[in-house]
C-alpha cells in the first residue's frame, strides 16, 4: 500500500492572502515529512498563488470541484485543463456538500470522474450515507449504489488513479466522527466492492480515505485500521497546528 494520504479540504474558506499565510506555515511545519502524501485543496481563486508557493515542496495541490466539459459556454464553471495548468494533481468530486447544496447526482459525478481521469487528474471521489440511512441499516446499499454509478465505465487501468473517500454525512463538520470500527467496516466493504469490479490486485492498491470530523485527537486511532489509508480533513485543516498534528498522527 502507498504512503498514507492526508488531504486538506478548505471548502469556501480563506481569501488569497489568508491562503498564502496558511501555506507559508504549512510549508514550514511539514517540511521534510516524507512518510505521508500531503495534499491541500484551496478554493479556485487561490489555486494560482498556492501553486507557486508549493513549487519544490512536499505538499501537492488539489481542487474541490470541476466541470466535465473541456471548454465552452458554461458560465462560472472550471475545466479539467484549467486545473491541470495550475498544477493540480487531485480534484475532489462528489463531496456531499456538492451533492446536497448543488444537486449533483451520480450521473454528473460519473462524467466528472471520467473527465478528470482523461486529463490526468486524480479524482478523490466522496461517498457516504446520511444519519437516517445509517439508522435504517442502509449504509452499505447507499455506498454501493454511489460507487457503481460514479465509477461506471472507469477502466481497471484508470481506477488506480482514483482515490475513494468514505465520508459519512452525519460526521462531516459535526464533531461526531465515525468510530474506527464503524469506519473500518465500511472501508473493508468498499475494498471488497472494488475487488469484485476491478480485481483484488487493483483494489489493494487503491487508497480509501476516511473523512468526517478528523481531528488531532482521533486521527491516530482511525489511521490504525487496516483499510483506512488516509483522511480527508475539513475544519481541522484550516489550522496549521491541527493539520500538522493530523499529518503526524
Ligand atoms: C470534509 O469536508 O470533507 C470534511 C470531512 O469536513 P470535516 O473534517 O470538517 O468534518
Amino acid at each position: 500500500m502507498a504512503l498514507p494520504l492526508i488531504v486538506a479540504n478548505w471548502k469556501m474558506n480563506k481569501t488569497v492572502s489568508e491562503a498564502y499565510e496558511l501555506i507559508e506555515k504549512l510549508k514550514d511545519s511539514l517540511d521534510g515529512v516524507d512518510d505521508r502524501k500531503i495534499v491541500v485543496c484551496p478554493a479556485f481563486v487561490c489555486l494560482g498563488v498556492v501553486s507557486d508557493q508549493l513549487k519544490g515542496s512536499n505538499i501537492k495541490l488539489g481542487a474541490q470541484n470541476m466541470y466535465f466539459e473541456d471548454n465552452g459556454a458554461f458560465t462560472g464553471e472550471i475545466s479539467p485543463a484549467m486545473l491541470k495548468e495550475l498544477g493540480c494533481e487531485y480534484v475532489i468530486l462528489g463531496h456531499s456538500e456538492r451533492r446536497e447544496h448543488f444537486k449533483e447526482d451520480d450521473a454528473l459525478i460519473n462524467k466528472k470522474v471520467k473527465a478528470a481521469l482523461q486529463h490526468g487528474l486524480k479524482p478523490i471521489l466522496c461517498v457516504g450515507e446520511t444519519k437516517e440511512e445509517r439508522d435504517q441499516n442502509q449504509t452499505k446499499d447507499k455506498v454501493k449504489g454511489q460507487l457503481e454509478e460514479d465509477l461506471k465505465k472507469v477502466s481497471t487501468e484508470n481506477i488506480l488513479n482514483v482515490v475513494i473517500a468514505y465520508e459519512p454525512i452525519w460526521a462531516i463538520g459535526t464533531g461526531e466522527n465515525a468510530t474506527p470500527e464503524q469506519a473500518e467496516e465500511v472501508h473493508a466493504f468498499i475494498r471488497g466492492l472494488l475487488s469484485e469490479k476491478f480485481g483484488q490486485e487493483a483494489a489493494e492498491k487503491i487508497s480509501i480515505l476516511y473523512g468526517g470530523s478528523v481531528k488531532p485527537g482521533n486521527a491516530k486511532d482511525l489511521m490504525g485500521e487496516k483499510n483506512i489509508n488516509g483522511c480527508l480533513v475539513g475544519g481541522a485543516s484550516l489550522s496549521a497546528d491541527d493539520f500538522t498534528k493530523i499529518v503526524g498522527f
